[in-house]
Protein backbone atom coordinates (compact mmCIF):
# COMPACT_ATOMS: atom_id res chain seq x y z
CA UNK A 1 0.00 0.00 0.00
CA UNK A 2 1.69 3.44 -0.65
CA UNK A 3 3.08 5.43 1.96
CA UNK A 4 1.85 8.99 3.17
CA UNK A 5 2.16 11.77 4.87
CA UNK A 6 -0.55 12.53 7.67
CA UNK A 7 -1.05 16.32 9.03
CA UNK A 8 -2.76 17.07 12.06
CA UNK A 9 -2.99 20.19 13.29
CA UNK A 10 -5.18 22.54 15.33
CA UNK A 11 -5.82 24.04 18.85
CA UNK A 12 -4.12 23.54 22.06
CA UNK A 13 -5.02 20.04 23.82
CA UNK A 14 -7.54 19.13 21.46
CA UNK A 15 -5.97 15.10 21.51
CA UNK A 16 -4.02 15.34 18.15
CA UNK A 17 -1.19 13.19 19.91
CA UNK A 18 -3.27 10.96 21.00
CA UNK A 19 -4.98 10.86 17.45
CA UNK A 20 -1.51 11.00 15.56
CA UNK A 21 -0.21 8.47 17.69
CA UNK A 22 -2.41 6.01 17.83
CA UNK A 23 -2.68 6.50 13.99
CA UNK A 24 1.18 5.92 13.50
CA UNK A 25 1.27 3.00 15.25
CA UNK A 26 -1.73 1.05 13.49
CA UNK A 27 -0.32 1.81 9.66
CA UNK A 28 3.36 1.69 11.13
CA UNK A 29 4.43 5.38 10.37
CA UNK A 30 7.07 7.50 12.28
CA UNK A 31 5.06 9.95 14.74
CA UNK A 32 6.21 13.55 15.55
CA UNK A 33 5.33 15.32 17.90
CA UNK A 34 6.07 18.95 16.73
CA UNK A 35 5.36 21.02 19.35
CA UNK A 36 7.25 18.86 21.81
CA UNK A 37 10.08 20.70 19.09
CA UNK A 38 8.86 23.99 20.16
CA UNK A 39 8.57 23.23 23.71
CA UNK A 40 12.43 21.49 23.74
CA UNK A 41 13.51 24.96 22.69
CA UNK A 42 11.57 26.67 25.01
CA UNK A 43 12.85 25.16 28.39
CA UNK A 44 16.60 25.53 26.74
CA UNK A 45 15.55 29.25 27.00
CA UNK A 46 14.67 29.12 30.20
CA UNK A 47 17.51 26.87 31.45
CA UNK A 48 20.02 29.21 30.03
CA UNK A 49 18.71 32.82 31.60
CA UNK A 50 16.78 34.03 28.07
CA UNK A 51 13.59 34.58 30.19
CA UNK A 52 13.24 37.05 32.80
CA UNK A 53 9.31 36.12 34.09
CA UNK A 54 7.61 36.09 30.76
CA UNK A 55 10.00 38.49 29.38
CA UNK A 56 11.91 36.71 26.41
CA UNK A 57 15.74 38.18 25.71
CA UNK A 58 15.26 37.18 21.77
CA UNK A 59 19.41 37.88 20.80
CA UNK A 60 20.28 35.81 23.51
CA UNK A 61 18.24 32.88 22.53
CA UNK A 62 18.96 33.73 18.35
CA UNK A 63 22.72 32.92 19.44
CA UNK A 64 22.48 29.87 21.14
CA UNK A 65 19.99 28.38 18.51
CA UNK A 66 22.56 26.32 17.04
CA UNK A 67 23.44 24.83 20.98
CA UNK A 68 19.86 23.30 20.48
CA UNK A 69 19.96 19.17 19.69
CA UNK A 70 16.07 17.97 19.75
CA UNK A 71 16.08 14.30 19.08
CA UNK A 72 13.05 11.36 20.00
CA UNK A 73 13.68 7.79 21.19
CA UNK A 74 10.06 5.46 20.81
CA UNK A 75 9.03 4.55 24.08
CA UNK A 76 7.35 1.19 24.28
CA UNK A 77 5.48 1.94 27.41
CA UNK A 78 3.77 4.82 26.41
CA UNK A 79 4.08 3.76 22.57
CA UNK A 80 5.60 7.10 21.96
CA UNK A 81 8.91 8.83 20.89
CA UNK A 82 10.27 10.34 24.07
CA UNK A 83 11.84 13.54 23.36
CA UNK A 84 15.63 14.70 24.29
CA UNK A 85 16.88 18.32 24.54
CA UNK A 86 20.99 17.64 23.64
CA UNK A 87 21.05 14.05 24.64
CA UNK A 88 18.95 14.75 28.33
CA UNK A 89 15.15 12.89 28.32
CA UNK A 90 12.86 16.24 28.86
CA UNK A 91 9.45 14.81 28.14
CA UNK A 92 7.81 15.03 31.47
CA UNK A 93 9.66 19.08 32.09
CA UNK A 94 8.54 20.09 28.67
CA UNK A 95 5.30 19.36 29.81
CA UNK A 96 4.89 21.98 32.73
CA UNK A 97 2.83 25.05 33.10
CA UNK A 98 6.15 26.95 32.94
CA UNK A 99 7.04 26.02 29.69
CA UNK A 100 3.17 25.83 28.95
CA UNK A 101 3.52 29.84 29.30
CA UNK A 102 6.22 30.87 27.76
CA UNK A 103 6.27 28.17 24.40
CA UNK A 104 3.93 30.52 22.34
CA UNK A 105 6.30 33.49 22.89
CA UNK A 106 9.23 30.70 21.65
CA UNK A 107 7.12 29.56 18.68
CA UNK A 108 6.35 33.02 17.29
CA UNK A 109 10.10 33.51 16.48
CA UNK A 110 11.17 33.29 12.36
CA UNK A 111 14.43 31.94 13.27
CA UNK A 112 12.82 29.25 15.82
CA UNK A 113 10.15 28.66 12.80
CA UNK A 114 12.62 28.12 10.25
CA UNK A 115 15.26 25.68 12.14
CA UNK A 116 12.22 23.63 13.78
CA UNK A 117 10.55 23.44 9.92
CA UNK A 118 13.75 21.89 8.46
CA UNK A 119 14.01 19.62 11.02
CA UNK A 120 10.44 18.12 11.03
CA UNK A 121 10.48 18.42 6.73
CA UNK A 122 13.84 16.04 7.45
CA UNK A 123 11.78 13.66 9.33
CA UNK A 124 9.02 13.48 6.62
CA UNK A 125 11.09 13.20 3.48
CA UNK A 126 10.62 9.24 3.52
CA UNK A 127 6.62 9.85 4.09
CA UNK A 128 5.21 7.28 6.07
CA UNK A 129 4.81 9.84 8.92
CA UNK A 130 2.04 11.23 10.95
CA UNK A 131 3.24 15.20 12.37
CA UNK A 132 0.89 17.15 14.39
CA UNK A 133 1.20 20.67 15.34
CA UNK A 134 -0.27 24.17 14.36
CA UNK A 135 1.14 24.57 10.60
CA UNK A 136 1.94 21.01 9.22
CA UNK A 137 -0.67 21.49 6.63
CA UNK A 138 -0.35 24.76 5.56
CA UNK A 139 3.81 25.27 6.01
CA UNK A 140 5.98 21.83 6.42
CA UNK A 141 3.85 19.83 4.27
CA UNK A 142 1.52 21.40 2.02
CA UNK A 143 1.11 18.38 -0.32
CA UNK A 144 0.44 16.12 2.41
CA UNK A 145 -2.31 13.71 0.87
CA UNK A 146 -4.20 13.26 4.54
CA UNK A 147 -4.68 16.84 6.70
CA UNK A 148 -6.87 17.19 9.54
CA UNK A 149 -7.70 20.43 11.69
CA UNK A 150 -8.82 19.07 15.24
CA UNK A 151 -10.85 21.13 17.59
CA UNK A 152 -12.96 20.98 20.76
CA UNK A 153 -14.21 23.74 23.16
CA UNK A 154 -11.65 25.65 24.83
CA UNK A 155 -13.23 24.29 28.50
CA UNK A 156 -13.42 20.17 27.55
CA UNK A 157 -9.43 21.06 26.09
CA UNK A 158 -8.51 22.19 29.55
CA UNK A 159 -10.20 19.41 31.23
CA UNK A 160 -8.48 17.14 29.59
CA UNK A 161 -4.74 18.92 29.79
CA UNK A 162 -5.76 18.83 34.01
CA UNK A 163 -6.31 14.99 34.36
CA UNK A 164 -3.44 14.73 32.04
CA UNK A 165 -0.96 16.29 34.65
CA UNK A 166 -2.80 14.64 37.15
CA UNK A 167 -2.27 11.72 36.55
CA UNK A 168 1.73 12.32 35.97
CA UNK A 169 1.32 13.82 39.71
CA UNK A 170 2.11 17.36 38.39
CA UNK A 171 0.50 20.15 40.43
CA UNK A 172 -2.09 22.08 38.08
CA UNK A 173 -5.20 24.29 38.82
CA UNK A 174 -7.90 24.04 36.05
CA UNK A 175 -8.25 27.56 36.01
CA UNK A 176 -5.11 28.64 35.33
CA UNK A 177 -4.69 25.89 32.38
CA UNK A 178 -8.00 27.07 31.01
CA UNK A 179 -6.63 30.48 30.59
CA UNK A 180 -3.58 29.13 29.39
CA UNK A 181 -4.97 27.01 26.61
CA UNK A 182 -7.17 30.69 25.49
CA UNK A 183 -4.12 32.49 25.50
CA UNK A 184 -2.08 30.02 23.64
CA UNK A 185 -4.58 29.89 21.06
CA UNK A 186 -5.06 33.13 20.55
CA UNK A 187 -1.11 34.09 19.98
CA UNK A 188 -0.85 31.05 17.62
CA UNK A 189 -3.83 31.82 15.67
CA UNK A 190 -2.68 35.67 15.39
CA UNK A 191 1.32 35.97 15.41
CA UNK A 192 3.03 36.69 11.92
CA UNK A 193 4.90 33.59 10.75
CA UNK A 194 2.69 30.40 10.24
CA UNK A 195 -0.25 31.41 12.02
CA UNK A 196 -2.88 28.90 13.17
CA UNK A 197 -4.84 28.42 10.57
CA UNK A 198 -7.00 25.58 8.61
CA UNK A 199 -5.46 24.52 5.44
CA UNK A 200 -8.01 24.76 2.99
CA UNK A 201 -8.12 20.95 2.20
CA UNK A 202 -7.48 20.22 5.86
CA UNK A 203 -11.08 18.27 7.00
CA UNK A 204 -12.41 19.89 10.36
CA UNK A 205 -13.02 17.71 13.33
CA UNK A 206 -14.88 19.10 16.15
CA UNK A 207 -13.95 16.19 18.74
CA UNK A 208 -15.97 17.69 21.69
CA UNK A 209 -18.27 14.81 21.83
CA UNK A 210 -16.47 11.86 20.24
CA UNK A 211 -14.90 9.14 22.44
CA UNK A 212 -11.12 8.37 21.29
CA UNK A 213 -12.19 4.83 19.98
CA UNK A 214 -14.74 7.23 17.67
CA UNK A 215 -12.44 9.52 16.42
CA UNK A 216 -9.76 6.63 15.63
CA UNK A 217 -12.46 5.03 13.41
CA UNK A 218 -13.24 7.93 12.14
CA UNK A 219 -9.68 9.07 11.25
CA UNK A 220 -8.88 5.31 9.91
CA UNK A 221 -11.66 5.93 7.32
CA UNK A 222 -10.21 9.10 6.08
CA UNK A 223 -6.62 7.28 6.03
CA UNK A 224 -7.90 4.56 4.12
CA UNK A 225 -10.21 6.80 1.66
CA UNK A 226 -6.67 8.38 0.54
CA UNK A 227 -4.61 4.97 -0.35
CA UNK A 228 -7.51 3.19 -1.83
CA UNK A 229 -7.97 5.55 -4.59
O1 LIG B 1 1.12 20.81 20.65
P1 LIG B 1 1.55 21.54 21.89
O2 LIG B 1 0.42 22.17 22.62
O3 LIG B 1 2.43 20.75 22.78
O4 LIG B 1 2.45 22.74 21.32
C1 LIG B 1 3.01 23.69 22.17
C2 LIG B 1 3.06 25.04 21.49
O5 LIG B 1 4.01 25.00 20.42
C3 LIG B 1 1.78 25.55 20.85
O6 LIG B 1 0.96 26.26 21.75
C4 LIG B 1 2.28 26.46 19.75
O7 LIG B 1 2.56 27.74 20.27
C5 LIG B 1 3.60 25.84 19.36
N1 LIG B 1 3.54 25.04 18.13
C6 LIG B 1 3.68 25.70 16.93
N2 LIG B 1 3.73 25.00 15.77
C7 LIG B 1 3.65 23.67 15.77
C8 LIG B 1 3.49 22.97 16.98
C9 LIG B 1 3.41 23.69 18.15
O8 LIG B 1 3.75 26.92 16.91
N3 LIG B 1 3.75 23.01 14.61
Amino acid sequence: MKRITIAIDGFSSCGKSTMAKDLAKKLGYVYVDSGAMYRAVTLYAMEHGCFDGLQLNVEKLRNMMQDIHISFQFNPETGKPDTYLNNTHVENQIRNMEVSERVSIVAALDFVRTEMVAQQQAFGKEKGVVMDGRDIGTTVFPDAELKIFLTASPEIRAQRRYEELKAKGQEASFDDILANVKERDYIDQHREVSPLVQAEDAILLDNSNLTIEQQNEWLMKEYLKRVED
